[in-house]
């Protein structure tokens, strides 16, 4: 056979200990090469109905709505914004991260007057700084906060935002990205009104599918709108005329591919237990934090407002954030995270996400580290990290 233009496709086998995309198990990507159905065929609604279920036990729902919307994490955000909010509304967003400047940028393209809770990167939000502004506002419609900020590795409380914002009339949204499959989400005894999520975070697929989770009160909001959403391709109500009911009405060629893979990641995930899954990203992640801290690095966020899955790192004096994280990457086919927003260049994000999260991922970076970091000026005591880490496992 004659060559093709380019070279076959042969991407390298690396381990993605970085903010997302994590990795997939091998049972995950061979569903995806399984035949693709028509859109409507019967077989391919029991599928989406069987995702649906799945995903309202994943979120903590009895009976939300549950789908995937087409695209990234970022779509379901966009799809939560623009079908929530008309123009005029007044949204406010507690920002204590990248993702929640996103959440600002998409919620004022959409016309809305962004109402902003500045918090600290790394910190937490408190109920009384929310509380405070909610009731220099009073026409809020609705909350945002991000519940596992990837950018910080803040895991924000949620229940007393989601009352704050119930006391004041307005709709609670929680960006569930990186912590639906990782840590509870509670959607329904925290009494969240949109959850949106992402499928290369924790719940181990590949990246391309954003699940959302859309309570009565959302769902009133979105049926009752003045004005039809100024996104087509993300109208919740017409994807729900797709999604759910009796008579499925054709909106977009639904990714079957992309399907097929977070049916199985949620088989997976479902199989292994909620409770089981969230102990192993607990557990592993502390033990990272217990091995980079033995080798004296400085983490930005102390064990009680941490999210497991995802540990920043100060990145050390005299060490270069590029060189070492290639090498890292060339010599041990690791990725882990550079800095986002104002810590571009001093930290590094380190996830344990997914299938990412294991004991021998996090022993293997520590020792990778050993060995880099002394060779880049910054001295560690030999071996420290992993016996630190090994008897956090031992402990756990
Ligand atoms: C990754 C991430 C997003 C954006 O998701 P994409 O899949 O990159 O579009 C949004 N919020 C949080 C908290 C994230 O970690």
């Amino acid at each position: 056979m004659a060559p093709g233009p380019v070279e076959e496709l042969n991407p390298p086998q690396r381990t993605l200990l970085g903010p997302g995309p994590s990795d997939v198990d091998p049972r995950v990507l061979r569903a995806m090469s399984a035949p693709i159905l028509g859109y409507l065929d019967p077989e391919f609604i029991k599928i989406m109905d069987g995702v649906a279920e799945m995903l309202r036990e994943v979120f903590g729902t009895a009976d939300a709505f549950t789908l995937p919307v087409s695209g990234t994490g970022s779509a379901g955000m966009e799809a939560a914004l623009a079908n929530l909010l008309e123009p005029g509304d007044v949204a406010m967003v507690v920002e204590n991260g990248y993702f929640g400047l996103r959440l600002s940028e998409i919620a004022s393209r959409h016309g809305a007057e962004v109402v902003t809770v500045p918090v600290e990167w790394g910190q937490t939000a408190s109920p009384e700084a929310v509380e405070a502004e909610l009731k220099k506002h009073p026409k809020v419609k609705l909350l945002a906060a991000v519940h596992a900020e990837t950018s910080t590795g803040v895991l924000q409380p949620l229940k007393a935002l989601a009352k704050l914002a119930h006391d004041h009339d307005a709709l609670f949204l929680a960006d569930t990205v990186t912590s639906l499959g990782g840590s509870p989400v509670d959607f329904d005894a925290i009494d969240i009104d949109f959850a949106y999520s992402a499928t290369q975070k924790c719940l181990g697929s590949p990246p391309g599918m954003s699940p959302v989770a859309i309570g009565p009160r959302a769902l009133e909001v979105i049926k009752n709108r003045k004005e039809k959403p100024r996104t087509w391709y993300l109208d919740l109500g017409l994807l729900l005329q797709y999604w759910a009911g009796g008579t499925r009405v054709y909106h977009h060629t639904a990714p079957m591919s992309m399907i097929y893979a977070l049916r199985e990641s949620l088989r997976l995930v479902l199989q292994e237990g909620l409770e089981v899954r969230f102990a192993r990203h607990r557990k592993n992640g502390r033990a990272l934090r217990a091995g980079l801290e033995a080798l004296g690095l400085k983490l930005l966020v102390p064990e009680d407002r941490c999210t497991y899955q995802l540990t920043s790192v100060f990145i050390p004096d005299g060490i270069e954030d590029g060189p070492l994280r290639r090498r890292l990457l060339d010599e041990y086919h690791i990725e882990v995270g550079g800095g986002l927003g104002q810590f571009g260049g001093s930290m590094w994000r380190i996830g344990l996400m997914g299938e990412s999260s294991t004991a021998s991922n996090v022993l293997t970076l520590l020792s990778a580290l050993e060995t880099l970091l002394p060779e880049s000026g910054f001295e560690v005591a030999g071996g420290a990290g992993v016996s630190a880490a090994s008897q956090s496992l031992a402990a756990d």
